[in-house]
């Protein structure tokens, strides 16, 4: 029998030849519009896979409905295939795990003005390195330079990838073959395998530690100054909390210790916000202008941590300093890319105007999210949920506590609320607790929540209320999800 023999609808395909050959379906009608939206190499693959699918079956025994060979239901599941195969693998997703910042889910949010501008950046030619002034070649740098000096009170700024970067080019720059020295309660480790000794060893500098774990002096720091010291460095402890029996030298003495030498003080801030934080009610960190007022003659922090805009790393500082990192061939290696400057630009914007920030910044607006806010949506979401998920599981409204995540503020939570989902059978809840979990994240806009206590939580703080829709509308794929799961 030849592979074009013409299929009769209700018969039984029975041997892999009855199915029609490759070339014969690429000029059939069927395939034309699954060919115009993917092209001829693409769907050509995901036919001889298809086709391959079939034959398997048909070889091991099988006997197939006709119509699963004819064209019509070929093209079909050809451009269901390609539909799944090229769907963008960076996918937008729902963040209830009540880490607002969190860094595997892409940290701060933008406000739309940034996005606009990226949007505009990515569609027109821009003046990244052009001075509209005299024609000439500019410098990217001074698209926020002055934003950055004003936000601050520092003399210059330089922008890099991220933080990770403007460390490594701060030592470099003013460190390579010279000694730094660092309290030893502050050589940090940053999820991602950033390390303050690490980072130091490749930057070419060499780490002086002084002190103690729990407690260094301002005689720490002198005792430890030779003819070969480059730098003096604080690291904000980021991400943890030295309590107890402890003691630190504030920037502003280690700024006067470094000056008294001749030396430069560099801090690496992490976080780095440019707003006094309770001033929202939220905890006090220190900002970069009190750094800089301290005395710090360069300091390097985050631009997607709390200061709410994209990935980058700035560096303020000394304009004699700035001049000589931008200088750095490690400066060109680690700039950052138009979008980049486009997002920050208007994120910066936003700090000349202090009392629409919580309105406007969508990182700090989540941040000061009242409480009841969150219990009014748990309160809309929990009678849909309860009746999505059936009698295996057991919702319920709870209080609960997010954090500010990207290691900023560790020790701080920000009271929240949610829901809270428990399996009604305790035994193996564990398995149930999993499966609820991948029903969730195989969803269309994944929902990713957290796993304690033998329960599912879902922190509400950041399903921003014009997402409550579409949350919502995904129950029903989840009830589906639940169901086939438990066919299974
Ligand atoms: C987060 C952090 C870094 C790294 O910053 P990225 O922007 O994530 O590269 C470096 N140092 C400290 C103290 C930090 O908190």
């Amino acid at each position: 029998m030849s592979a074009a023999t013409p299929l009769d609808a209700h018969a039984l395909l029975s041997s892999p030849a009855q199915l029609p050959a490759v070339d014969k379906l690429l000029t059939h009608a069927a395939f034309q519009p699954v060919l115009g939206e993917h092209g001829l190499s693409l769907v050509t693959a995901a036919v001889r896979a298809q086709l391959e699918r079939l034959r398997s079956r048909l070889r091991g025994g099988e006997a197939l409905a006709a119509e699963l060979g004819a064209p019509a239901a070929l093209a079909q599941a050809v451009e269901a295939d390609l539909r799944r195969q090229r769907a963008p693998r960076l996918r937008a997703v729902f963040n209830l795990t009540g880490t607002v910042l969190h860094t595997n889910l892409g940290r701060a949010l933008l406000p739309d003005e940034a996005v606009q501008a990226v949007v505009q950046a990515l569609t027109s030619p821009a003046n990244l390195e052009y001075d509209l002034a005299t024609g000439g070649r500019g410098d990217r740098d001074d698209l926020v330079n002055d934003l950055l000096c004003e936000l601050t009170g520092a003399e210059a700024a330089t922008v890099v990838n991220n933080n990770a970067a403007a460390v490594l080019l701060m030592l470099n720059a003013l460190a390579a073959r010279k000694e730094v020295i660092v309290s030893r309660g502050e050589l940090v480790e940053i999820g991602g395998a950033f390390r303050i000794p690490d980072i130091m060893a490749r930057a070419g500098a060499r780490l002086v530690e002084v002190g103690t774990t729990n407690r260094t002096h301002a005689r720490d720091y002198e005792g430890a100054i030779t003819p070969k010291t480059g730098l003096l460095m604080k690291v904000h402890c980021s991400n943890y909390a030295v309590t107890g029996f402890t003691a630190s030298v504030a920037e502003s003495e280690v700024a006067r210790i470094a000056h008294a030498q001749g030396l430069p003080l560099a801090v690496d801030l992490g976080s780095g916000t440019l707003i006094d934080l309770a001033d929202w009610g939220l905890p006090h960190e220190p900002t970069v202008r009190d750094v800089v007022a301290a005395g710090a003659d360069v300091v390097s922090f985050s631009g997607d941590k709390l200061l709410g805009g994209p990935q980058a790393g700035l560096i303020v500082g000394r304009k004699d300093l700035i001049a000589k990192i931008k200088r750095n061939p490690l400066k060109r290696a680690l700039r950052v890319g138009k979008l980049t400057l486009a997002a920050l630009e208007p994120v910066l914007r936003l700090y000349q105007a202090p009392e629409f920030l919580a309105e406007r910044l969508p990182a700090l607006r989540l941040f000061t999210r009242p409480q009841a806010a969150m219990q009014a949506q748990a309160q809309r979401l929990l009678a849909p949920l309860a009746a999505a998920l059936g009698g295996a599981y057991q919702v319920s409204l709870a209080p609960m506590f997010s954090q500010i995540g990207s290691g900023a503020l560790p020790v701080n939570t920000l009271p929240s609320a949610g829901l809270r989902i428990e399996p009604t059978e305790v035994k193996r809840a564990g398995r149930a607790l999993s499966r609820l979990e991948a029903a969730w994240r195989g969803l269309a806009r994944p929902v990713i929540g957290r796993i304690g206590d033998n329960a599912l939580w879902l922190d509400l703080r950041c399903l921003d209320e014009r997402d409550e829709a579409a949350f919502l509308a995904q129950f029903g794929a989840l009830q589906q999800a639940l169901a086939e799961d438990r066919a299974r």
